[in-house]
């Protein structure tokens, strides 16, 4: 029997929204909840640990982002699973308004609230739990049978989690391979953790510990070849995402908006904010570095005098 299972259904164009369950002779996990909306896609996964009758004990989110959580209480009510999450998204997870306002209005000047955002994002989010476990990563579940080990692969989102199942030598994650074919930048918080979670993951494949990868939204990765090939797609991202950055503010200083319109248009993604609180993350990181400086409210590339 696997040990390892996906739910999925459509999200948005070709990208799926999917939940998994892990399962050993003890008890089971659901990893991610969705969100309102999807009641029927985790009401399968539900029906599937009932029929296996083992309990679920856990729902573990790999981050807070609002479809991955979204239907925490609804399963917690039906359930009585215990929620387990990355302790730097707590705060996130167990208030709506909360994650809405810092996860979307993070630059209201040039974001503004809407009825659209509203929708997207805000009323998906049902009720909220409440955190029982917070992890940090290397920690491990003992399911009867299987065994999962977390792993810290923040980046994408401040505090996430990945669970490798190790007798399957499968990856589960929510978002850590970022999409790229997403008609928005599906985005990243800081590009130096995003570079240190490919790096993780690249190991994991290079040492033998995982062969196949399960994520929220990727088709699934089967093989060594493909799946480094995924990491290298995205580390090319970021590289090309960082010389744009340096190129375009190296001649003219450039403001926060002109930079986000600029790569946005450059590389085919609609400006909404995602990609606004991941370019305005990664210039704060070039700044912290010495290569880029922040005076007047504009960003100039500074160049190293040798
Ligand atoms: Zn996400």
């Amino acid at each position: 029997m696997s040990h390892l299972i996906g739910f999925e259904r459509p999200l948005a164009g070709n990208t799926m929204l999917r939940v998994h369950v892990i399962a050993g002779d003890r008890y089971a996990l659901l990893v991610d909840t969705a969100m309102r909306g999807y009641e029927a896609l985790v009401q399968e996964a539900l029906d599937y640990v009932k029929q296996l009758e083992v309990p679920l004990a856990f729902i573990v989110n790999t981050h807070a982002h609002h479809d991955h959580i979204g239907l925490n209480r609804w399963v917690q009510q039906r359930t009585g699973a215990r929620l387990a999450a990355h302790d730097a998204g707590r705060h996130w997870i167990e208030d709506a308004d909360v994650n809405y306002r810092e996860f979307v209005l993070g630059f209201p000047q040039l974001v503004a609230d809407s009825p659209a955002l509203r929708r997207e994002v805000r009323e998906t989010l049902g009720e909220p739990g409440k955190v029982d476990l917070g992890l940090r990563g290397g920690e491990h579940f003992y399911l009867g049978g299987v065994d999962v080990e977390t792993l810290d692969v923040s980046g994408h989102m401040f505090g996430e989690i990945a669970l490798v199942v190790q007798q399957e030598k499968t990856l589960v994650l929510g978002d850590a391979l970022i999409g790229l074919d997403m008609p928005m930048f599906h985005g990243y918080v800081s590009a130096s953790q995003f570079r240190k979670t490919l790096t993780i993951i690249r190991d994991l494949v290079l040492t033998g510990r995982i062969v196949r990868v399960v994520s929220a939204h990727l088709p699934p990765l089967e093989g060594q070849a493909n799946i480094l090939a995924a990491i290298d797609a995205r580390v090319a991202h970021v590289d090309r995402i960082e010389a744009f950055l340096l190129d375009i503010t190296a001649f003219a200083p450039r403001t926060l908006k002109d930079i986000w319109i600029m790569l946005s248009e450059a590389m085919g993604k609609e400006p909404e904010f995602r990609g606004l609180t991941m370019i305005a993350n990664h210039l704060h990181e070039l700044c912290d570095q010495g290569r880029m400086k922040l005076q007047n409210g504009v960003y100039q590339r500074v160049f190293d005098p040798t």
